[in-house]
């Protein structure tokens, strides 16, 4: 068997394409832009090329961008007010601080601090609970990635056996979430679960969000498993710089029904995921009907 390809760089494209519609007729019919503040502490490289791309994508759909580059020394107080300002910005819809944090800031604070109407990336405590209890909420853009294209592969992904390879707050326990929410039987694994090729075997649905280049392997998937890997590590193979995900790749899509490449398919759904939430954060700020 040879796994169909799930186009995520396709797909996104067609996302961000409905964003721009309809971010388009809000200009039109109700004189509003939906505007994305992203604030990033310090010099990463990864953090500066994540922003860069953020930023383009915002313009290119037609929304306001506010970049906010603070040095690496910014002390918690002075970022918290920024946060404060952007919180009281009716300018700004969706704010997004660029993780990780310098090791002197504590980023659970600073999240914490986003008003949950404006947290884009849905890691604040309150939108957490309430996609925990089945409410209303912020979804985190990575893992909301997976669930479109999940269904639009599937359909209706009730009843699937789905497991998530990855526990951590920001993919594998928001995922796990929402594919409970369609009514998956979800299982979580992590780096103590015992016998996880068993466990991974038993997966219609396959998320792998481990950061460990390559792990899950051909022998590791049901056949005509969906396998969504999150992964994004660079590795250096045959002297280049290569992007490779949590999945190996060639060996899952000789048994896989269905693979996200990486390059060009979890990753773009992120930003695309991004922006609509940023639309969706606008339109209820504006109490507008919110986009499908
Ligand atoms: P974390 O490091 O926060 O979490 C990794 C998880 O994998 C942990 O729960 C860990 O278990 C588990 N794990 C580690 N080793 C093993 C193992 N040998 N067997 C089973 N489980 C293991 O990573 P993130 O969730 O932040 O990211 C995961 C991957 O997704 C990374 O490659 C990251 O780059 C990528 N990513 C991609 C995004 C995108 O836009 N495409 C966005 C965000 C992340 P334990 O909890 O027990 O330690």
């Amino acid at each position: 068997m040879t796994a169909k390809v799930i186009d995520g760089k396709a797909f996104a494209a067609k996302v961000r394409a409905q964003v721009t519609e309809h971010v388009a007729r809000l200009a039109e019919q109700n004189g509003i832009q939906p505007g994305l503040a992203v604030v990033l502490v310090g010099e990463d490289p990864a953090s500066k090329v994540y922003v860069k791309n953020k930023h383009a994508s915002t313009i290119e759909v037609g929304m306001a961008s506010f970049e906010h580059r603070l040095d690496a020394s910014t002390g918690e107080a002075e970022l918290l007010a920024l946060i404060d300002q952007l919180n009281a910005d009716p300018k700004v819809h969706g704010i997004l601080v660029q993780l990780p944090l310098p090791a002197h800031l504590n980023s659970e604070l600073v999240i914490n601090r986003i008003a949950p109407a404006k947290d884009v990336d849905g890691f604040h405590i309150s939108n957490v609970g309430l996609l925990g209890t089945g409410q209303k909420s912020m979804v985190p853009c990575t893992p909301l990635g997976c669930l479109m294209m999940l269904r639009d592969h599937h359909g209706s992904l009730a009843g699937l056996n789905a497991v998530v390879v990855g526990r951590s707050n920001i993919v594998g326990k928001p995922m796990a979430q929402l594919l409970l929410g369609d009514s998956c039987t979800v299982t979580i694994a992590h780096s103590r679960t015992k016998d996880l090729a068993e466990v991974c075997k038993r997966a219609d649905i396959l998320v792998a969000a481990v950061g460990r280049p390559e792990m899950v392997t051909g022998d590791m998937v049901k056949p005509g498993a969906t396998v969504i890997d999150v992964g994004i590590n660079r590795i250096e193979r045959d002297g280049k710089n290569k992007l490779v995900g949590d999945v190996h790749y060639e060996s899952a899509a000789a048994v896989a029904g269905a693979i996200t490449p990486v390059p060009g398919g979890v990753g773009p759904m992120t930003i695309a995921c991004l922006l609509a939430n940023t639309l969706t954060a606008c339109c209820r700020a504006n109490g507008l009907e919110e986009p499908k």
